[in-house]
Formats: structure tokens, sequence, C-alpha cells
């Protein structure tokens, strides 16, 4: 039975939402409030247990400990969302999925790219990274994270972890660059989630880290800041999924690095990786 919270437990708890509500809105590079005010403040942490494992395709038990003050799940779960495009489902590798998008002008951002930027890496690989959209070093090469954010992400990967970047598949939830590098519209995800989806069961990975507040909202489906999302595992499309920081945000604030180490060494952990004595390729 719950009881009613003292004035300090009601405090300490609007005040770890509020935490966590700038903690988000600092990643997506935010500095102040938005103009207007958010209609739905975050759940309050001390509500939920700490443990979280995944209750059914894409929201974790956390989520569903949630109950009323999570966004209801769209229409559109994930599983349904192939049927956008038919004949999506039927294709049988990455390159056929890559020609079956083509020259791609399902979304306003179409005109606006120099380069679909599709995906790269290993098409069995174990580990999967997916990231938001490209930004302007990767329209100009048609490769995801080749940026600044992308040495970094390479660093990960190649340092912290002792793969190849060769060995892991990374790609965005969206394929095109939106315009001065402003948050992807929720038409633009309808339209390139699918594609998504259809590269996550292709190359079947092991296990997926989402990038950032974006990347990990559009898999899971879910409004929760990923402060509170990241360290546990999740699950979208029957493969456990990782949250953790974004690299952009890892550059602004780089005393934020240990939490992403931790999140990785989870995902070594599942997966079998033993740390690198010293850093670098193994
Ligand atoms: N940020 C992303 O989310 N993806 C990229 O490919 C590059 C930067």
């Amino acid at each position: 039975m719950s009881r009613d919270l003292s004035a300090p437990e009601q405090r300490r708890l609007l005040l770890d939402s509020v935490r966590d509500y700038l903690e988000q809105l600092a990643e997506e590079g935010l500095e102040g409030l938005p103009a207007t005010a958010p209609t739905r403040a975050a759940a309050p942490k001390a509500a939920v247990p700490a443990a979280s494992v995944p209750a059914h395709d894409g929201v974790s038990s956390r989520d569903a400990a949630a109950g009323a003050a999570s966004p209801p799940r769209p229409a559109s779960a994930p599983i349904e969302m192939l049927s956008r495009y038919p004949g999506l489902e039927k294709t049988a590798t990455l390159e056929e999925l890559r020609a079956f998008i083509g020259d791609c002008q399902r979304c306003k951002l179409a005109p606006l790219r120099t380069h679909l930027v599709f995906g790269v890496g290993n098409p069995e690989a174990d580990l999967m990274f997916v990231g938001e959209a490209p930004g302007a070093d990767e329209d100009a090469r048609g490769e995801p994270f080749v940026g600044r954010a992308g040495q970094l992400l390479t660093d990960i990967i190649e340092r912290g972890m002792g793969l190849r970047r060769a060995d892991v598949y990374i790609c965005n939830v969206i394929k095109c660059r939106p315009p001065d590098n402003r948050n992807p519209e929720a038409d633009e995800v309808a339209a390139c989630e699918p594609f998504l989806m259809r590269q996550i069961d292709l190359v079947q990975p092991r296990a997926i880290v989402a990038l950032g507040t974006f990347a990990v909202q559009a898999l899971l489906k879910v409004k929760t800041p990923i402060s509170r999302l990241r360290g546990n595992w999740h699950e979208v499309r029957g493969v456990k999924l990782m949250p953790t920081f974004h690299p952009a945000y890892l550059l602004r604030s780089p005393g934020e690095k240990r939490w992403v180490w931790q999140d990785i060494q989870e995902v070594m952990k599942l997966l079998g990786i033993e740390t690198p004595a010293r850093g670098g390729t193994r």
C-alpha cells in the first residue's frame, strides 16, 4: 500500500525529475529551458525499482513500473513497421535493403542531402551501434560517425573494446542529414525507421548500443530521459539494447565518459569481450 510522501521526500522527487529533465536538455545541446513548458513531468525516480529486465518489445520493466507516468505505446509498434513499405520484409541482405531504399524521396530531407548514409560495418556483427542522424561530415562522405563524434565512437570501439570499427555495424535512425543539425522530425522518423528495423533484422546482432536520447527514444518508443534508461538492458526486435550517452554529448561533457564506459563494459560482458590490456585494436 502506498503512503503519503513527507514534504522533504516530495521535494527530493521533484528535484530528481527536474535534474533528469535538465540532463536531457543538456544532452540535446540546449542550455536553458524551452520557451513552452513540457506537458508531462518525468516520472519520479524513487517510484521506480532499480533493476530493469525487459518486459516486452522495446519497453523495460522499469518503464512498465513507471506506469501511468509513461506515454502510451503508439499504435504502430515496431514489429508492424515494415508493412509501411510493401516488399521491405522480403529484402534478404543489406545490399538488397540498400537497393530497396534506392534514391529515396520518401521524406522532406531528400532534396537537402548530399549522400544517403545507410550504414557501415560487418553485416554479421554481434554488436550494432545506432546513432541519431548524419551530420555535415557524414552527409559529405556517405558514412556514419566520421566527424569528431565519430572519432570518439571509433576510440570507444577500438581502444576501449579492443575491436576494429569494421567488426561492428554502425548506422543511424535517420539516413539523411536534417538541416542545421536540427533534431529529426516525427514524419522523418516515421519514413525512415522501417529501414532501421530491417537493418536490425538482417544483421541480427547480439547487442545494440543506442547512442543518445534520440536513438534510444526512437528505438524504445518511450520519452524517458536517457539518464534514467542508460545502464540497463532493454530489448528491441528480440535484441538486447543498451542505451548510453551520445559521443557528441561526451565531447561537450567529458566528465560523463565514465558512465559510457560502465555501459560499454556491460556490453562487453554480455558478448564475452575481455578488456584490452592497454587499449588498442586486437
Ligand atoms: N551523430 C550521429 O548520431 N550520427 C552520425 O552519423 C554522426 C553524428
